[in-house]
């Protein structure tokens, strides 16, 4: 949120090496470097090197692997000499790594000390959960209700919000799904616990109304079942029904008679979360979904490193973290089934990655198909590049749990919560696990947010930082500009996290309202 930082002096040229056995770097410069440009080790650029791509640091044979992160990204199709630009039609892709055999629960990393005295203020909710906004939710079983819900909104934003000061706003859960789906296939539970746990997101505060529609299949009992949410009013249990909305009923004549019911339901549960205050709560309330989208060479660098330092300081002080986007992780399987706390969790993730193999299979896809133009154009070659930039936002933390698509959180500490890469499906399963806070890298730029909790977006560059200076909130560019450090960046991002989940500071997404869709992860088949 700081005011644009002003262009470094250009400086000589400056590559980035990861690993001690790469036998790659990637080039920092703005611009990029030229060809017959003179390295600081001596070397001279045999081609035009665009920034954030890939230099040979020395003669690579045909067949030979490409190491970047001290792992083989690919194999040369051809020779390559020392000072070209390794572009990805130089590489070959490796395979995936086989799921059996895998080193299961063997790397025991040494616990870190634990982080105490770090506080936010937050809003506590009954079942012991913490939101870091005061938001009434309006829960939808199908997309049908979505436009008649909308012009609810505005009115109840218009005419009622004002009178209730302490909930920040109202938040419509619209999605394309609940009707014309094949609801009792075996992965409708997918979509279906989604919808259910997002309802149920701290930042809601245990308030659940829905509009219904009537004829839809996806009926209020069966997407909210007695039991699956508490009632915070005063009715005994037995009398907790849904509170529902049903467009069809009878008893609405016409289309203002719809919108005047959903604007009544609403004023109850405004009541009651305006009589909510934030109270100071310990740090290990926070529950943040670490995510990276519109990618680039130096997402593995800046901002993904910085945030792994920080998922690191969170789990020492006790919170709940989550690192998802199953096709970025699936490259680095034996790092991940290693760091587990158990052989369970080991097999765990094992399970998620055989699973979603299965899923792109059907597809006639596989993990490739995850890198997007704008990745390469970055200097990403392929998935496994771009994977072992991503995996680093998971920090060194041993993985402690492992949740299905849709799954609510079940434990502190770091969790791999699978989902797809996608940016929006990935946002709207983490907000289903219950998170409260959600971080996002960016590299190419992506103006990405969500109503329901605040998004931290970090750039990896500090051109993209000051182009998009009234956007990003964080700029780990400062790094590969050599004037801060991963760990000063990180600690940057765990202090914003703290203003940020107490509400003393609003991310640049929440200050434009800048909303992107809820997109339900729907695996089973449509009708
Ligand atoms: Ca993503």
């Amino acid at each position: 949120m700081d005011a644009p930082t002003p262009p470094p002096p250009a400086h000589a040229p400056l590559t980035i090496r990861m690993h001690a056995q790469d036998n790659v770097a990637i080039v920092a410069n703005e611009g990029g470097l030229a060809a017959g440009t003179v390295l600081a080790s001596g070397l001279v650029l045999v081609d035009r090197v665009p920034q954030g791509h890939k230099v040979a640091l020395a003669d690579i044979a045909a067949d030979a692997p490409v190491l970047r992160y001290g792992i083989p990204i690919g194999h040369a199709t051809k020779p390559i000499p020392a000072g070209s630009w390794v572009h990805e039609r130089l590489l070959r892709m490796p395979d995936a790594r086989a799921l059996q055999q895998l080193p299961m629960a063997t790397a025991k990393p040494a616990p870190q000390p634990p982080l105490e005295g770090y506080t936010f203020e937050g809003y506590r909710n009954a079942d012991g959960s913490v939101g870091t906004r005061n938001l009434l939710a309006i829960t939808q079983t199908v997309q049908c209700v979505a436009g008649v819900t909308e012009v609810a909104v505005q009115r109840i934003k218009a005419e009622l919000l004002p009178r209730y000061p302490n909930v920040d706003d109202v938040v419509a859960l619209a999605h394309g799904y609940g009707c014309g789906v094949a609801i009792d296939a075996p992965d409708a539970v997918v979509p279906i616990r989604t919808l259910r746990n997002i309802s149920l997101n701290p930042n809601f505060g245990g308030e659940v109304m829905v509009v219904s529609l009537g004829c839809e299949k996806l009926q209020p009992e069966r997407l909210l079942p007695p039991g699956s949410f508490a009632i915070r009013d005063e009715r005994p249990p037995e009398d907790a029904a849904l509170d529902v909305v049903c467009l069809q009923d009878d008893a609405h004549v016409g289309f203002m008679a719809m919108v005047e019911a959903i604007v009544r339901q609403a004023e109850p549960h405004l009541q009651r979360l305006n009589a909510r205050r934030r109270e100071t709560v310990p740090a290990s309330e926070l529950v943040v979904g670490v995510q990276c989208g519109g990618s680039d060479a130096f997402s593995g660098v800046t901002a993904n490193p910085a945030v792994g330092f920080c998922t690191d300081l969170l789990v020492r002080a006790g919170a709940s973290v989550m690192f998802s986007e199953t096709t970025e992780v699936r490259d680095g399987i034996a790092q991940l089934t290693a760091r587990a706390t158990t052989p369970e969790v080991a097999e765990a993730l094992v399970r998620e990655m055989a699973w979603y193999d299965a899923y792109l299979q059907r597809g006639s896809a596989d993990r490739s198909a995850n890198t997007t133009p704008g990745n390469k154009a970055g200097g990403l070659s392929n998935i496994v590049e771009k994977a072992m930039g991503s995996i680093v936002k998971s920090g060194s933390a041993p993985i402690a749990n492992v949740l299905s698509p849709g799954e609510k959180l079940r434990a502190k500490g770091l969790t791999y919560a699978a989902t797809p890469a996608s940016d929006f499906i990935c946002g709207t399963l983490q907000l289903a696990a219950g998170m409260n806070l959600h971080v996002f890298t960016t590299g190419r730029g992506t103006p990405y947010g969500l109503a329901a909790v605040p998004v931290i977006k970090v750039a990896t560059r500090s051109a993209l930082a000051r182009r998009w200076h009234d956007l990003m909130d964080v700029n780990a560019g400062t790094i590969a500009d050599g004037t801060a450090t991963i760990e000063e960046v990180g600690w940057e991002l765990f202090h914003l996290m703290l203003a940020v989940a107490s509400g003393r500071k609003k991310t640049w997404a929440e200050h434009w309202r800048l909303h992107n869709a809820l997109v339900l992860f729907n695996p089973a088949p449509v009708t």
